[in-house]
């Protein structure tokens, strides 16, 4: 039996970064922006930033304002992830560069005008590594995986864990992600050490990763939230994510009409997977309509009414996570599990893969 501070958790809102609640401790990293403001002296900035960090960014913004007499153009889009860059936007509104805040990566700059700027949690893990430590018992060989805001806090959790006798995997960086890192739809620096680990341990207080990193890597996942002091074995909402994917799959089976959506997002232009899903659709008798918009939404896809279910190649997380669909709406993983079903192949488990989607953003400027 776990200890009672372990939590059994179920749903949480779709977030890419740390929760409003906990963005007190988060701070911009102010000094890079300066150095660029200084190197690059531009007229007109455009800044976007996911809704946990607004306050903070416009504090910022303010301080770039009085300091350097710059026009800041703040964008009003949703901003929930590192595929939310608005590059694009730069030349639309005769701006110099754009600053992409909070999604720390192993790139520092996208496009032609967009520079990375990371934010950091001031929080430590000391106290909730040791709440953790008797329920993790069972699992000698553990890897350590977190998101952009607790990165720093890995070294220092990996020497807590081995003092108790755990033996450490954290996964190494890559083209986008930072050494155990983990975005909502990239686990790709944990995912190749699977094999020499028992159970993941996820650090920071966002069920959206940690129950991301549960379904990817298939193996027993616990969260520790070092603002509760609560760790959280993710097993159940892992459970109930799997089954609500598998249940759409086997749902859009019996579809007729598909909607196939790409997604306008920069980071997230995926033609090449919805041409090929297409096809594949239409080889197996279905009728598809193409669609493409930047924010998949309920309200969006209601007057499609003669679309009997979507595959979306956007976000994978508007899928895994959409409770509120009328009708299935398919991620690139639950597609491809579609099409083997169709095609009369096993599907496998779907989701147990280092990257459900394939961020379009690690391929721009590096
Ligand atoms: S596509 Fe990936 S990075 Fe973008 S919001 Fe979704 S989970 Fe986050």
């Amino acid at each position: 039996m776990p200890p009672s501070n372990y939590i059994t958790g179920l749903g949480e809102p779709f977030l890419e970064t740390a929760p409003e609640e906990c963005s007190m401790t988060v701070k911009i990293d102010e000094n890079e922006v300066f150095r660029i403001i200084e190197d690059k002296r531009p007229r007109v900035v455009l800044v976007n930033a996911p809704g946990g960090l607004l306050r903070q960014t416009k504090e910022l913004m303010e301080k770039v304002k009085e300091r350097y007499g710059v026009t800041v153009i703040m964008s009003g889009d949703s901003c929930f992830g590192v595929c939310d860059t608005i590059d694009d936007d730069v030349e639309k509104l005769q701006a110099d560069l754009a600053l992409h805040i909070g999604h720390n990566a192993a790139i520092r700059e996208v496009g032609n005008y967009t520079y990375l700027i990371d934010a950091v949690d001031d929080v430590e893990f000391g106290e909730v590594v040791e709440t953790a430590v008797k329920g993790l018992a069972p699992y000698k060989r553990i890897g350590l995986a977190t998101f952009s805001q607790h990165l720093h806090q890995l070294g220092p959790v990996k020497e807590k864990l081995e003092a108790k006798g755990f033996h450490v995997v954290v996964g190494r960086r890559n083209n986008l992600m930072l050494e155990g890192q983990v975005f909502g739809c990239d686990f790709s620096a944990p995912f190749p050490t699977r094999s020499e680990v028992d159970a993941f341990v996820f650090l920071g207080e966002s069920e959206f990763h940690a129950v991301g990193l549960a379904l990817s890597m298939g193996k027993p996942t616990f969260m520790l939230d070092p603002y509760t002091n609560e760790v959280t074995d993710m097993q159940a909402a892992a459970n109930e994510r799997k089954k609500r994917a598998i249940l759409a799959v086997y749902k859009a089976r019996d579809a007729r009409v598909f909607g196939v959506i790409t997604g306008l997002k920069e980071g997230q232009k995926m033609l090449g997977r919805s041409n090929w899903i297409t096809k594949r659709l239409e080889m197996n008798g279905k009728k598809v309509v193409r669609l493409a918009m930047r924010d998949i939404t309920t309200e969006r896809l209601a007057p499609h009414r003669e679309i009997e279910a979507f595959v979306q190649t956007a976000c994978p997380r508007i899928s895994v996570d959409g409770f509120t669909f009328d009708r299935p709406v398919l991620s690139i993983p639950q597609a491809d599990a579609l099409v083997a079903l169709i095609e009369g192949r096993d599907p496998g488990e779907f989701l147990e893969r280092a990257k459900w989607i394939e961020l379009t953003v690690g391929l721009i400027k590096q």
